[in-house]
């Protein structure tokens, strides 16, 4: 299978010889990977499969963490994506989900868009990452190679790449609306797109084919095709094949998204951006991230122990040696420096965990805050309502109508934490106020690290174990978001760089990311960040020669 070389349309590596090339002291390239919604888990298991070619190589020949767990809270895109970008928690990169209400102006804010700005290649608003409130790796380095270190950042959602590009790099996502790449006049203010953006476009809708098939013979599977609890894209049916509506309708633009086709047409636009701006070949480092978002989809679509999540994987697996075989045969092992990470877990259909209530597996933040005004109204003796909204996990009360009321926000937050915990769906419901002296020290700990004034709300909800916050209409078999260890451990491998193969055992988060790349970049480290991780230098290849 070589994917890339058939979206891309170009003969494999021309170039570079590897062995030519001298060790560096530093990576001409630094390349992110974060394939969102893999699990550590999944990542182990894929590693020691013996037809295995990407996770196996990068097991085999990598850093390997082998604890590693996000420590907040709200296990979601926006906030993993920003954490991987900054090092820092979401308390203090303010990006503390993928939505959440601004009690600043008023109004439910998605954690990329920016009304200042429009799309370039769409319609509709803009993106940027305002909303970043701590500097990303990215904008160290253009500090630091004043500008001549380029910064890429690619992915299906406009939140996989806005933080990884930080402020001065250049980010494109998929359009659902168009099939195109496309990126913002954040990044593009007087709208010269590159002419390569258009090209590659062209290229990459060619080279989609007619339908997703089973790349393997069906007995090699060991998950049912068939479940009752699958919840496939508008046009699919739960079996494979699964067969891509006409081209050019936003149908099949959306179920490429939900394809690992959709991976691939995004690895080939890195690939791409490599070659046409030149990646890695003067000297200043660069950085390039690419954030493939189809297990992700899948598994809300299919759940992670489908069929659909199985082949996933197993194309997955041939997608990142191919980028890796790329790297190589371009820059040579030594000169790129590349991370395997992913922004959070996931956690199993609820329907096909033994003893789930089906009743209560997906929860409907607005049908809850409706009947839990209801309660508070009759509760105390008011008219109006006492809570705003729920944007899951968030709570939101209304401080307007407490005040007229004449009740105090803590009794108000204290009895509608009461009132949620009484539910079968909610496990837990921690007001703000209580965070510090409250039981479950961990627990309270992760909330904590995701309390941002302004923009978190009065108390945080925890569903119960086989329950997940539903997007409505409900068109996820599947989610994340909780802090349940399931939704927060992820894989770390580094590769390249003259690393040599190194498990470790000890506990790890993926904020040491950030620190651990720019220590080997040789940038000055943030005040507020962890050290970087100690075992990189130490598992280089021939260190003590330098
Ligand atoms: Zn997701």
């Amino acid at each position: 299978m070589v994917v890339l070389a058939a979206v891309l349309g170009l003969a494999q590596n021309e170039g570079q010889a590897a062995a030519e090339t001298p060790s560096a002291e530093v990576p001409a390239l630094t390349v992110i990977v974060v394939v969102d919604q893999l699990t550590a888990e999944r990542t182990r298991e894929w590693a020691h499969k013996p037809s295995s070619s990407g996770f196996r190589r990068l097991w085999r020949n990598g850093l390997v963490y082998a604890n590693v767990a996000y420590d907040h809270a709200t296990t979601a895109t926006a906030p993993g994506h920003a954490t991987i970008a900054t090092g820092v928690l979401p308390a203090v990169h303010g990006v503390i989900s993928n939505f959440w209400f601004d009690r600043d102006d008023g109004r439910f804010a998605s954690s990329v868009r920016d009304s200042r700005h429009s799309l370039l290649g769409d319609d509709g608003g803009g993106v940027s990452p305002f909303r970043l409130a701590a500097p990303p790796l990215a904008d160290l380095l253009h500090a630091a190679a004043q500008g001549r270190g380029k910064i890429f950042a690619v992915s299906i959602k406009d939140r996989g790449a806005v933080f990884l590009a930080g402020k001065h790099g250049k980010a494109f996502w998929y359009s659902n609306n168009t099939g195109n790449f496309v990126t913002s006049t954040y990044y593009y203010p007087n709208g010269d797109v590159p002419e390569w953006l258009a090209a590659y476009n062209a290229r990459a809708r060619k080279g989609v084919p007619e339908s997703w098939e089973l790349l393997l013979p069906e007995g090699d599977y060991r998950h049912e095709d068939e479940r009752v609890w699958e919840r496939p894209p508008e046009g699919w049916t739960r079996e494979f094949p699964h067969r891509f509506s006409t081209q050019g309708t936003s149908l099949h633009f959306d179920q490429l998204r939900h394809a690992p086709q959709g991976d691939a047409i995004t690895a080939g636009l890195a690939m791409a951006i490599i070659e046409e701006e030149s990646l890695g070949e003067d000297h200043h480092p660069d950085l390039l991230s690419i954030s493939l978002s189809a297990t992700d989809m899948i598994g809300h679509a299919f759940g992670h122990n489908s069929r659909e999540a199985e082949d996933n994987l197993h194309r997955l697996d041939g997608l990142l040696a191919e980028i890796m075989a790329a790297l190589e045969d371009r820059l040579g092992r030594e000169r790129f420096l590349l991370v395997l990470t992913s922004d959070h877990g996931m956690s199993p259909i609820p329907e096909t965990v033994p003893g789930a209530d089906p009743q209560t597996s997906r929860i409907f933040a607005s049908a809850l805050t409706r009947e839990l005004n209801r309660a508070l109204r009759s509760g105390f003796g008011v008219e109006q309502d006492l809570v705003l909204r729920t944007v899951a996990p968030w709570v939101y009360l209304n401080f307007e109508a407490i005040a007229q009321a004449d009740l105090g926000v803590d009794p108000v937050a204290d009895k509608a934490a009461e009132w949620f915990e009484a539910r079968p769906e909610i496990s837990r419901a921690i007001p703000v106020s209580q965070l510090d002296s409250c039981e479950s020290a961990e627990l309270c700990q992760l909330i904590r690290n995701t309390v941002y004034p302004g923009r978190s709300g009065e108390i945080h909800l925890v569903p119960a174990e086989n329950s997940f916050f539903s997007i409505e209409p409900p068109i996820y078999s599947a989610s994340h978001g909780s802090p349940y260890l399931r939704d927060r451990g992820v894989p770390m491998i580094f590769y390249g760089f003259g690393l040599q193969q190194t498990v470790v055992a000890r506990s790890v988060t993926p904020r040491h990311i950030a620190p651990t790349l720019a220590d080997a970049m040789g940038l000055e480290p943030l005040p507020h960040w962890e050290a970087p991780l100690r075992e990189l230098a130490a598992a280089r290849q021939g260190e003590e020669t330098r």
